[in-house]
């Protein structure tokens, strides 16, 4: 019997909102591992009737639903990008009408590549009260796992999210890669494995170095979490030759480079860091 009854912290001025009939609560799951869900999430899963979840969304998180709460899942078929959406926008409308506590539950963050934008502006567009619930990205929290800080002081000041898919599951063709290019020290690219070579050609064309260190993190956050380090010229053949497959994030840039000191899962299974100082600064991290 699951234990539904624990009861979440105290919040000191408010109390947590309530999920009401009718209401659809677009929330985020996080990359994957459990621990990383709000306690708005959490709080969330503990209330819903109906809990409409995606592929990217570890099973293990629904075992923390209510055990009548009905199950359904909402993933795409076949990689196609666009599969179903209206119909899924449209299920939790009517999930909604009947009167139900809907909890869309989304991988990463709703809001971040995830089409939560679309599926609330739906909902709204048919009068359904809505709560947006962030989640941890993985363009984040995935590249935390792998050691990687998306910024670091001596390495960049910016940092770009992008899809390596359009609303046809192409290379977004309105994407000007030569400004991303030369604007944006680090690059953060979702949904890159499938046109990893054309992400490859239009980034070196940009006039991205051969050499520039890349990091593929796959699986981030789970058990299965694999992390490829390679450079621009060689990741396509690299992540070939290991197997590496969505879902997993891109990261060209220095910051992968940092890795070397923050690995801390390895670390955490006793391995001395590569390298403290992986960009060669001589002084200690806090004196600068
Ligand atoms: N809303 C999600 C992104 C959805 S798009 C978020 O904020 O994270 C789906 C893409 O997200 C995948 O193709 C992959 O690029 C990335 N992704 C999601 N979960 C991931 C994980 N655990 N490990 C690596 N990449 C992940």
């Amino acid at each position: 019997m699951q234990d539904t009854s624990l009861s979440l912290p105290v919040l000191p001025s408010s109390d947590w909102p309530e999920f009401k009939p009718g209401w659809v609560w677009l929330v985020g799951a996080g990359p994957g591992d459990p621990g990383l869900l709000t306690l708005h999430a959490l709080n969330a899963l503990r209330h819903a009737d109906v809990i409409v979840y995606d592929a990217l969304v570890q099973k293990v998180i629904l075992d923390w639903a209510r055990p009548e709460a009905e199950i359904v899942y909402a993933g795409k078929r076949g990689g196609k990008p666009s599969a179903n959406q209206k119909d899924i926008s449209l299920q939790l409308v009517d999930f909604a009408r009947a009167g139900k506590r809907v909890l869309r539950l989304k991988g990463g963050d709703p809001f971040v590549f995830g089409r939560g934008g679309e599926e609330g502006q739906t909902l709204v567009q048919h009068d359904i009260p809505i709560r947006i619930i962030p989640g941890i990205s993985a363009g984040i929290g995935g590249l935390a796992y792998a050691g990687i800080p998306v910024t670091h002081r001596d390495v960049n000041q910016s940092v770009t999210f992008v899809t390596g898919h359009d609303q046809s599951g192409d290379t977004p063709s309105s994407l000007d890669w030569a400004a991303i290019s030369k604007g944006s020290q680090v690059l953060v690219i979702y949904m890159g494995m499938k046109h990893l070579d054309r992400i490859r050609d239009a980034l070196l064309a940009a006039g991205r170095d051969k050499d520039e260190p890349v990091a593929i993190v796959s699986n981030a956050t789970t058990p299965e979490q694999r992390v490829l380090e390679t450079t621009l010229s060689t990741c396509v053949e690299n992540a070939k030759a290991e197997g590496f497959g969505p879902p997993a994030i891109i990261c060209v840039g220095r910051a992968t480079m940092m890795r070397q000191a923050l690995d801390w899962q390895a670390i955490a299974r006793g391995e001395a860091p590569r390298n403290t100082d992986p960009l060669g600064r001589g002084r200690p991290a806090e004196d600068r």
